[in-house]
Formats: C-alpha cells, structure tokens, sequence
C-alpha cells in the first residue's frame, strides 16, 4: 500500500460544531436575534452550509443584506473563528516527513472550504485538496475520492487511508474506494447497522500517531 492518506476536513481536523456555535451566537448579536434563532440556525446549518441556505435565513429573519453578503460574511467570519489544533499541525508535518503523501477530502462549497484551510494552515501542509463543488463529486461517490487521489499527483490502484468522522461518507465511501479507514468518534458510539471501519480513534491527532507507528514499523523492516 502506498503511503497516501486523505483525511476530511470538519469536525476531523478542525471543530467545526464548535465554530458554528461561536459564529451563530455572534451573527445572532449582531443582528439582534434570540436564542432561539440561534439554536434555529445551528440546526439550519449543521450538517451543510451553502449560499443557498443564506437565501432562506435572509427571508426567515428579514434581513436587509443580501444573500450573497450574508454568505460572504459567514465565509470571512467562520475562516477568523475557526483553527486546527497545533498538534494535528505538526503531525501533518511529521507525516510528510515520513513520506505520507496527504490529501484533503471534503464536501462543501469551494469558497468556505478553501477559506477554512487557509486560514488554519493546513493548506501548506498537504499534497492536494479536493471540495465537492469543485469537482462535482461528493463522498461517498468513488468518483470523489479518486479526484482526490489525482489532485495528489497519484491513483487509487494501491490503496491509501481514508480518515474521518462521517460513518457513511468517510468511512463507507473510503472502503468503498478502497481505502483503509479510521474513524474519528468525537465521542459517538459507532452505528452498529454500518461495516465497522479498520480503526478508530477519538481525534485526529491519535489517527496520525497511528500512521506514523505503522509507518516506523515498515521502514525499519
Ligand atoms: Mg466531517
């Protein structure tokens, strides 16, 4: 197997439940909105946000901006909020030492995802990103994570590592793909009804320590 790992971006390399939280409580004070409307917008924008989903908070809120201002905003405000811990950081960088090649494979719109790793750093530290909208495949579709593969310069046809915490996308996709796979709990039980993934682990930094112990292993054998 080829040293090629792809990991997903949110909630596996950064927090994006807990940015989304600190934007809505700022977007909802800043606009003069309740509690209410912000849990209302945590639910709205939990699993996906998009440009669309600003065109239903503008109409549902009576806001006087735009649609594409609201999104506009929300990239700039979430990319200032959001960070990857150090240690995820620097394990990227130990990992490429060790001759992993690293992707990033994520679904979401180009803007906010591209905004997002910049802003962390994590886009100086891998070897190719792939967003769905940009490449109009999301996990799980194969075709995704085979983009990914080529936007690292290389193919799926000797395997990689698969890493995130969405059962369906990341780890049934990547299995699927024919990528070994670990799944970043964050703390939930593992669907029972779902093919279990090869490893899992809390956070991503744990995921790393457990390439570059397989890594160590291979290269002194
Ligand atoms: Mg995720």
């Amino acid at each position: 197997m080829q040293r090629l790992v792809f990991f997903d971006l949110d909630n596996t390399l950064v927090d994006r439940h807990g940015t989304l939280a600190d934007w809505a409580t700022d977007f909802t004070t800043r606009h003069r909105l309740g509690e209410e409307v912000r849990q209302e917008l945590l639910d709205l924008l939990r699993e996906r946000a998009y440009p669309s989903s600003f065109d239903e908070i503008r109409t549902r809120y009576r806001l006087t901006s735009t649609a594409e201002d609201l999104w506009r905003s929300y990239c700039t405000d979430i990319a200032a909020m959001v960070s990857c811990p150090a240690d995820v950081l620097t394990g990227l960088d130990e990992l490429r030492r060790h001759g992993w090649r690293i992707g990033i494979a994520t679904n979401g719109a180009t803007d906010i995802q591209t905004a997002k790793l910049r802003a962390t750093g994590i886009h100086s530290r891998v070897d190719g990103i792939c967003v769905s909208e940009e490449v109009a495949a999301r996990k799980p579709e194969q075709e995704h994570f085979a983009q990914a593969a080529a936007r690292c310069g290389t193919t799926l046809s000797t395997g990689g590592w698969m890493i995130g915490d969405n059962p369906v996308n990341d780890i049934g996709g990547g299995r699927a793909a024919g990528l070994s796979t670990i799944w970043i709990a964050n703390g939930s039980p593992w669907p029972v009804d779902l093919p279990e993934p090869d490893h899992r682990v809390q956070h991503a930094c744990a995921a790393i320590q457990l390439l570059l112990s397989d890594s160590v292993t291979r290269s002194t054998t």
